[in-house]
């Protein structure tokens, strides 16, 4: 299974969803750390869903849109969770000084909004997941683009 499709009738199923994709995510056995692009247009939901994953995993305080800092960071249950929103990224140089390669390693977990202004500089995804209005809800489609991520959807529809 490379893809799957999920409706999202409201804000908290979409965290309830979130949360249940990561305690797959932060259980996987992986060498090479998980990357996940959010795609989808503004309002969408990619911080929404971000926010759902992060409190999934036992995090209480605010999660805030990384929109004005490029990156959030979360440490929790012996994983680093980096949270990208690339919006407002002007010049992919800036991914080069802030040193993007050190974020992706075998204990994080990637969370990238808007990875297009990051193209050339950022790891591979493993899991695409595009986001669509359908009126006031939402339907999500998982692209698996690695083995890892095929696993995450099968563990997900298991
Ligand atoms: P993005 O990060 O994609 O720009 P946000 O997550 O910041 O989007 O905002 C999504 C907005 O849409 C929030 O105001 C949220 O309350 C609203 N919303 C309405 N329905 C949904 C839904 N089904 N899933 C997620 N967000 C929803
Ligand atoms: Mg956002």
């Amino acid at each position: 299974m490379e893809q799957f499709n999920q409706y999202i009738p409201d804000e908290i199923t979409m965290c309830r969803f979130g949360a249940k994709l990561m305690q797959i995510v932060s259980q996987m056995a992986t060498e090479k750390g998980i990357v996940i692009y959010l795609n989808g247009d503004l309002g969408a939901g990619k911080t929404t869903l971000s926010r759902g994953m992060i409190q999934g995993l036992g995090y209480e305080g605010k999660v805030k849109s990384p929109t004005y800092t490029l990156v959030e960071e979360y440490h929790l249950a012996g994983k680093s969770i980096y949270h990208f929103d690339l919006y407002r990224l002007s010049d992919p140089e800036e991914l080069e000084f802030m040193g993007i390669r050190d974020y992706f390693n075998a204990q994080s977990i990637c969370l990238i909004e808007w990875s297009e202004k990051g193209r050339g500089l950022l790891a591979d995804p493993d899991l695409i997941i595009q986001i669509d209005y359908v009126d006031d809800a939402r339907n999500l489609t998982l692209h698996a683009k690695s083995k890892q991520g095929e696993q995450i959807i099968q563990q997900l529809i298991a």
